[in-house]
């Protein structure tokens, strides 16, 4: 079962070891112990629903709290500290096409607001409802979740929006066929969601990331249904489906897509490598991504990141042990590590993993064949169940990320860890921080950081050191030419810096795409950007 608060499902932790613990309070000092509000605090908040009835909405306050916020650093002091005061007028599960089509209708004829609601894992704010825009709807997606067809011969699947990660996997494995899309959230994040935020899965070196793989579909809007046939590739104008994949809920909701699925690799493997520094670890990156080999990931961290791995495998012994090698090999506090996968058939994959161990050696890297992808691949869904922990052991843990050209990424990498080192000096607190490369192209990389800081006792206070991060990095990404998202997408927390990347052109052309499929403005209004009359 989900959690109400927090990340996941609630019968899996992942616990701090005691390493981990000590490495913290020396840093940080100790932590303060603070209560979470209790689920019974939140749905007290509650209010009456402002909601015209209708037989396929609910609004039970357990079912209106549990679909108010997504998994953003507002959205969890907001479900955590109890602070949350905004939850839509009630929810309803569509089970069909005709469902959707019924729901619009009623939104429009009412004046309610529609937010689309798939896994609700997003990290920026699309799913909170604004006071300004009410009453809202949540429109629950997961009872649309099969795959309705399997296309053996053009290799596509027609599949329901709703459908989650290891719901549509196990539709396809059962045919010997798999999507490939594996973000950190697929316990829980859905067909639809990973498309209107152009998600990115783990795997995407391989698989490719959700553009390639949506090959068409059907989003239907208050202006009616609009069609994308699954053409293999077209000179006929513009893509439609650039328009759907990116959209944010904000045109209407995607109830299918066509996407282009592959057999079940014959081999899927993953491995380690260790680098003396960061920089040659970079170079490794770059010769795998632009000479275009076979990985199927390559995920490099940074020096902190590297430790903070090694002390929460919680396996003393073997982390030591490892260590006294390294060392013996001339790598210090400044190893970086590398974890590599290859997927497919057994003669491609073995031809990449030697390619790639030739790149490790070159840049004096040491490979490690054994444990350590494997517990990559074991920990992969798991690792974001820290934040559940860490929360109550009184720290905030978020990310950012964003992807840039090779040419600025090692100065965008080292000033932005200067930046967060000092972030929070002003009110004598530390950040710890680190990052990693994990989605690799020939002319650039995406560049992920994850940064903790303590907890006040004072929610807002909590909230502000947020805010002074998001903006200082924000600021500084745009400041080296990097997207504002690689692939979290814009929401509210995103949209004061969208303008920068698109310019006042752009924006132009992405609110006249609004005002022509949702002329009234109904569909997730202040997320992504702001209309003119919003
Ligand atoms: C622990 C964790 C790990 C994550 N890891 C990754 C990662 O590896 N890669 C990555 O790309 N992202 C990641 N994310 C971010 C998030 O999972 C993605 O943005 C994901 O695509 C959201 O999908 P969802 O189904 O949960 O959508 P939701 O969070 O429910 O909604 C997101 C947006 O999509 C809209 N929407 C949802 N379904 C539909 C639909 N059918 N039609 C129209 N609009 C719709 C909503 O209105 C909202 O605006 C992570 C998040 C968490 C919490």
């Amino acid at each position: 079962m989900k959690r109400f608060q927090g990340w996941g499902d609630i019968n899996v932790d992942y616990p701090v070891p005691e390493p981990a613990r000590n490495y913290l309070s020396n840093y940080f000092g100790n932590p303060l112990k603070l209560k979470n509000a209790s689920p019974e605090d939140i749905l007290q908040r509650v209010p009456q629903s402002r909601l015209k009835p209708h037989p396929m909405i609910t609004t039970d306050p357990l079912q209106r709290a549990s679909h108010s916020r997504g998994q953003s650093t507002n959205d969890w002091v907001d479900m955590m500290d109890g602070l949350v005061d905004s939850f839509p007028d009630g929810v309803c599960y569509p089970t069909s096409l005709q469902d959707v089509q019924d729901i619009i209708q009623f939104a429009k004829k009412t004046g309610a607001y529609l937010i689309p609601y798939g896994g609700g894992s997003s990290v920026v704010g699309h799913l909170t409802p604004l006071k300004e825009f009410s009453p809202s709807l949540s429109i629950d997606m997961t009872r649309m979740d099969r795959v309705l067809d399997i296309n053996e011969q053009d290799m596509t699947a027609r599949i329901q929006a709703g459908a989650s990660g290891p719901v549509l996997e196990q539709q396809l494995n059962d045919q010997g066929y798999t999507l490939g899309h594996f973000p950190q959230s697929w316990e829980y994040s859905t067909l639809g969601g990973w498309i209107v935020t152009r998600s990115v899965g783990q795997q995407s070196y391989y698989y490719g990331r959700i553009e390639p793989l949506f090959a068409g579909g059907h989003m239907e809007t208050p202006r009616g249904s609009m069609l994308l046939p699954s053409i293999p590739k077209s000179a006929a104008g513009s893509d439609l489906r650039e328009w759907v994949l990116g959209s944010e809920g904000r045109y209407g909701i995607l109830t299918e897509a066509t996407m282009r699925i592959r057999k079940i690799p014959e081999r899927e493997n993953f491995y380690a490598a260790f680098f003396p520094n960061w920089d040659e670890g970079v170079k490794a990156e770059m010769e795998i991504a632009q000479r275009q080999l076979g990985v199927c990931m390559s995920r490099l961290s940074d020096a902190m990141e590297t430790e903070v791995t090694l002390i929460l495998s919680g396996e003393e012994k073997l982390v030591s042990l490892a260590k006294k090698g390294l060392n013996l090999f001339g790598q210090r506090d400044e190893r970086v590590m590398l974890i590599y996968g290859v997927t497919g058939e057994n003669a491609a994959t073995n031809l990449a993993k030697r390619e790639i161990k030739s790149i490790i050696h070159k840049h004096h890297g040491i490979g490690v064949d054994f444990y350590l992808g494997d517990a990559w691949k074991r920990k992969r869904f798991l690792t974001p169940y820290l934040r559940n922990t860490m929360w109550d052991l009184g720290y905030n843990l978020d990310t950012f990320e964003t992807s840039l050209p090779w040419s600025v990424l090692k100065d965008y990498n080292k000033t932005v860890m200067h930046d967060l080192t000092h972030a929070l000096d002003h009110v004598n607190e530390k950040v710890l921080a680190f990052s990693h490369i994990s989605h690799i192209y020939t002319n650039g990389a995406s560049n992920y950081f994850t940064y903790i800081y303590r907890r006040s006792k004072d929610p807002v206070e909590t909230l502000e050191r947020w805010r002074k991060i998001k903006d200082m990095v924000s600021l500084r990404i745009l400041e080296f030419g990097g997207t504002i998202s690689h692939q979290h997408g814009v929401g509210i927390d995103h949209k004061p810096y969208l303008q920068k990347e698109k310019t006042p052109l752009g924006m132009q052309l992405l609110k006249n795409s609004i005002k022509t499929l949702d002329p009234d403005g109904i569909c997730n209004p202040g997320k992504l950007l702001d209309m003119e009359n919003e």
